[in-house]
Order: structure tokens, then sequence, then C-alpha cells
């Protein structure tokens, strides 16, 4: 299975390790969150990617869905579909593709197809989303949100998407022994504990005390969605704490799991 986080942050016209935007690829075909998905994808994945899952409707993780299905309308073959919570669908039906922040998708036809396909899914019960088996697990956000096990069949891993400290997320997670990689957030420096508090995110410390409830030693960890302003100060914290099996998930580079 191949993972990329697309890149979304450009300065003096240069791809930087800062992450404004989240938005995962998978083999090239099923996108995890839309933060950068009209962005960053190249015209292979943009041909292919017609399924998109999504943790939560805060801005970072959806700007991009927007634009993506605008690109594609006139050729599309097969509505994108966009699986997420009930009441994340609402969010997307009643403050973006509403008409005045986007047109309503969902009631648009091009000559093949409606080009925009909502797929509500629960918590806890496992659902299809492309070639992937996808099973969505409460996590602790200030709102509704999730993180997913996802496997192709054969390879699988957890991603927690934005979240601070949970406990159903780390028993379902370690009811996997098969797990091949661990996705986690870490948004705020140490210094900033009571905005990562207040917005229910992770600082290094907390994650490393959080990680003492993830009971499979041998899996790697990787981090995501740092916040980009404190991207150097994060991943100095996390160096300096040395938690085992533990990296930072480098921007547009391809992972094979
Ligand atoms: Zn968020």
């Amino acid at each position: 299975m191949k993972l990329q986080l697309l890149p979304s942050t450009i300065e003096n016209g240069k791809v930087t390790e800062k992450q404004h935007l989240s938005c995962f690829v998978i083999d090239d075909k099923v996108a995890i969150d839309a933060g950068s998905l009209a962005m960053s994808t190249n015209d292979f994945q943009k041909k292919q990617i017609r399924d998109v899952i999504l943790t939560h409707a805060h801005i970072d993780h959806i700007a991009g869905l927007p634009l993506f299905i605008d690109d594609l309308f006139a050729h599309i073959a097969k509505p994108v579909e966009v699986f997420a919570l009930e009441k994340v669908i609402k969010v997307l039906k009643d403050d973006i593709f509403n008409w005045d922040v986007y047109p309503d998708f969902s009631e648009l036809e091009n000559d093949n197809c409606v080009v925009l396909k909502y797929c509500p899914f629960e918590i806890g019960k496992p659902f299809h989303a492309g070639h992937l088996d996808v099973k969505a697990i409460s996590v602790n956000h200030k709102v509704p949100s999730v993180g997913f096990i996802v496997s192709d069949g054969k390879t699988k891993f957890a991603i927690s998407g934005d979240t601070a400290e949970m406990d159903v997320f780390w028993n379902t997670v370690n009811e996997e022994t098969d797990l091949e990689a661990l996705f986690v957030e870490c948004a705020f420096p140490d210094n900033l504990n009571e905005l990562a508090q207040i917005s229910h995110h992770m600082t290094p410390s907390r994650l490393r005390r959080e990680l003492e409830k993830f009971t499979n030693r041998n899996c790697p960890v990787y981090v995501i969605n740092i916040k980009p302003m404190y991207r150097d100060e994060v991943v100095k914290e996390l160096e300096h704490l040395a938690i085992k099996n533990l990296s930072i998930l480098e921007l547009g580079r391809v992972y094979e799991l």
C-alpha cells in the first residue's frame, strides 16, 4: 500500500515542509481528508481519486474538496463519493456546498452523472471506500471527528486525525495486532499547552503520555498535522523526547507500507 501526505504550503515559489492542509492519498486512488486535494494532486491522482474519506469538517481538512470537484466537473464519469459522519455531511451541505460559498454539486450533473455523492458512515461500523476497508473510531476533537483503521486486505494502518487525549481510539487500535503504521497528530509545542487543550490538540509531552496507551510497541508511529508556524519547535521537542519508533511524516514522500 502506498501512502502520501500531499504538500500544501509554498514559500518563495517552493514547496515547504509546513503543513497548512491535510490530505493523505492512498495508492493514488483514495483520499483521507481533502485539504489540498485539488491543489497538490497530480493528473494521475486526479483521474483516479473518486473516494474521499473525511475525519471532520475543519477547513484545513476540506479546503480542496470543492475545487477538486469543480476541476473534474466536465469530464467525470463517476461521482466523487464523500464518506463522512452525518454531522460532517450536514456542515458540507449547509456551509460549503450551499450555492453561497460554492455550488451544490450533489444537485449538479454533467453528461455522465451527478458529480458529488454523500456517503454517511457510522462510528465502529466498517465500510468500503474504493479498494479499502475502513472503520471509523471516535477521537477527542472540538467538533464531531473520527480517526480510522484502514486496510486494503493485506496492509492495515490507523490514523487519528485531529485529536486530544483519547481512550476509545487506543482500545480499538490495540485490538489490531497487524498494524503496519500509526499516524497521530501533534499540533502544538508544549508552551502552547493551554491552546492545545482548548482546541483539543496534542503537544509533544502529551503525545508521549498518550502513546503509553498504545500496546503495539513495534509499530512505526508517524506524526502528522503539526501546525505550520510551530513545526520547528514541535519537531525539536519530539526529537528531545526520543519516543521509540516515532518519526515525523515527510510531506510529499510516497511511503510503502
Ligand atoms: Zn480540526
